[in-house]
């Protein structure tokens, strides 16, 4: 079955998945906290599926089983946000572990390891991980998970799947991957090879930019049973009407996602030739560095890109008066969004590291909507005027 097919036709286009028996074309929001068990104590001694819903939701259970099977992986799971997600699944490792990660990972996701995970005892090396050489060499004796993003944020620079998840698998690290921006409808890490994909769900995935969810993929049960004992244990669950929200979107994530990457790249075009802009960071443009890899193990360049204008004030200026995008956190929703790194998404990182990583104060990113590209260009002129 194509992608497109697989977002309408995953096992849940009723309720009959989800233990209801109506032929219901929408999952059933379960608004429930707790189960009645009468039925177990009934003599019949039956194991019941739900008993509280931190441990499970029918309706939960249902978007869980579509991103397990659009991802092409075993077991799936929902969490409260994409961070959520992310700090789960780190959850599953121990004290004195090592994680190598790339350099530009999102912003939340530095953070959390570099702060809280520190502090309970994990190490973390970061590297340019569009060198899988940098990968290697980072390799020590307790490094235990490689934690990876493609394309990164905000630079959109290309890491190697295949090669770096075969540098993993080698080592017998549990490789993480981020597909947050691709999502499986581009990408799917897991056949690359990954053990673990997560998602913000915030993004395209619910793609309205009104649910804050998050989501992860095993590769196998084994896995997915530790992933679920930090979901459950540590209980960073979301309610039945976000998962609801996020297996909306998904239904329609092919036509947006087409959409928009189809104007992210007229944009990228335009941008690149604007005698205020010095650099355009898209991976489908043909001299991006990333082209060609992210092409083989990719269906598409996606919908988000950067670009850098010549001073700061131009950055300023182009969010403060740009009318046909939000200046604003975040990407993956019907309206175009830009977003200024440096003070949103990677606040977080200390000045003279973001220098070096080449977010600057001149840098913008945006995500496409599904505005007409023609409104968003002339739009964009006027606010790189002046
Ligand atoms: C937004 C984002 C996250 C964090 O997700 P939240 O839903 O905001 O918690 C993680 N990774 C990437 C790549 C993101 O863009």
């Amino acid at each position: 079955m194509k992608r497109g097919t697989l977002l309408i036709h995953n096992g849940h286009e009723t309720d009959y998945a989800s233990g209801c028996s109506t032929g219901a074309l929408g999952i059933p929001i379960y608004q429930t906290s707790t189960f009645d068990q009468k039925l177990a104590y009934k003599g019949a001694a039956k194991e019941l599926e739900f008993d509280y819903a931190r441990s499970g939701n029918p309706t939960r259970k249902a978007l869980e089983e579509t991103i397990a099977v659009l991802e092409g992986g075993v077991k799936g799971y929902a969490f409260s946000s994409g961070i959520a997600a992310v700090s789960s699944v780190l959850g599953i490792l121990a004290a004195g572990d090592h994680v190598v990660a790339g350099e530009d990972i999102y912003g939340g996701s530095w953070r959390i390891l570099n702060t809280f995970y520190k502090r309970w005892g994990l190490e973390l090396t970061v590297v340019d991980t569009s060198n899988p050489d940098h990968i290697k060499k980072a390799l020590k004796k307790n490094t235990k998970a490689l934690f990876l993003e493609t394309p990164s944020n905000p630079l959109l620079k290309i890491t190697d799947l295949k090669t770096c998840l075969a540098i993993a698998q080698d080592a017998g690290l549990i490789s993480i991957v981020d597909n947050t921006f691709m999502t499986p409808y581009l990408q799917r890490p897991i056949e690359l090879g990954a053990d673990i994909v997560v998602h913000s769900a915030t993004k395209f995935l619910g793609g309205h930019s009104d649910v804050i969810s998050g989501l992860a993929v095993s590769r196998t049960l084994e896995l997915g049973q530790r992933i679920y004992a930090v979901q459950n244990g540590f209980g960073a669950v979301p309610g039945p009407w976000d998962c609801t929200l996020v297996m909306r979107g998904i239904k329609t994530l092919k036509v947006r996602m087409d959409a928009e990457e189809q104007t992210a790249r007229n944009l990228a075009l335009w941008l690149k030739s604007h005698p205020q802009v010095t650099d355009v960071f898209y991976p489908g443009l043909e001299d991006h560095p990333g082209r060609t890899i992210n092409e083989a193990q990719a269906s598409g360049a996606g919908a988000v890109l950067s670009f850098r204008t010549r001073t700061t004030e131009q950055a300023l200026h182009f969010l403060g008066t740009v009318k046909l995008a939000a200046a604003a956190v975040s990407l993956g929703g019907v309206e175009t969004i830009a977003s200024y790194p440096v003070r949103m998404s990677h606040a977080s990182i200390p000045p003279a590291e973001r220098q070096r990583l080449g977010i600057t104060d001149t840098l913008i990113r945006i995500s496409t909507g599904l505005e007409d590209t023609e409104d968003l260009i002339a739009d964009f002129e006027k606010a790189l005027e002046g």
